[in-house]
């Protein structure tokens, strides 16, 4: 069989375990599976898409299915530079599928061969997300369950 590559975009402002557990899965379908951080112009990100890409790498390893990139220009023409062939996303709450309903509909009316797949959230990340993460941090809590331990650093050195 070919090469299944999955891109899996996001903000990952920072990466998190329900993001990791996402990618994971993801793993079980899919021969690759490429972290692409959007650098999202209107968002306002804490981190830097380097800083994005850097947490990423860390918190996924030396493993070769994984690639770690930040995406240049438009979504759907990085998925298919990559010879992609799917674009790998993660629902949480009922919230997340507009949005996501919107985005995949219009991803295929531009191009109908690359589909989007999603995985719903595992129970235990059901509510988390990066917000909620720089929320917590930001006020001094507790975020060891929700990050990996590289990330925490990175966010006390950010609110410090
Ligand atoms: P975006 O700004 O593109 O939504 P995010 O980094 O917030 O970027 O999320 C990237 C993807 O990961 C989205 O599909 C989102 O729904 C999914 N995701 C984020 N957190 C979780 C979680 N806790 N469980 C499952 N999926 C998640």
């Amino acid at each position: 069989m070919n090469n299944r590559i999955a891109v899996c975009p996001g903000s990952f402002d920072p990466i998190t375990n329900g993001h990791l557990d996402i990618i994971q899965r993801g793993l079980k379908t899919f021969d690759t599976v490429i972290v692409a951080v959007a650098k999202n112009a209107n968002k306002n990100s804490l981190f830097s898409a380097e800083e994005r890409v850097e947490m990423i790498k860390e918190a996924v390893g030396h493993d070769p299915r994984i690639q770690v990139d930040v995406i240049e220009g438009l979504l759907i023409n990085y998925v298919e530079s990559k010879g992609a062939q799917v674009i790998l996303r993660g629902l949480r709450a009922v919230s997340d599928f507009e949005y996501e309903f919107q985005l995949a509909q219009l991803n295929r009316t531009i191009h109908d061969q690359i589909e989007t797949v999603f995985l719903m959230t595992s129970l235990r990340y059901g509510y988390l997300s990066s917000s909620i993460v720089k929320e917590i941090a930001s006020l001094n809590g507790p975020i060891d369950e929700f990050v990996p331990e590289f990330v925490q650093k990175k966010l006390a050195e950010k609110f410090s």
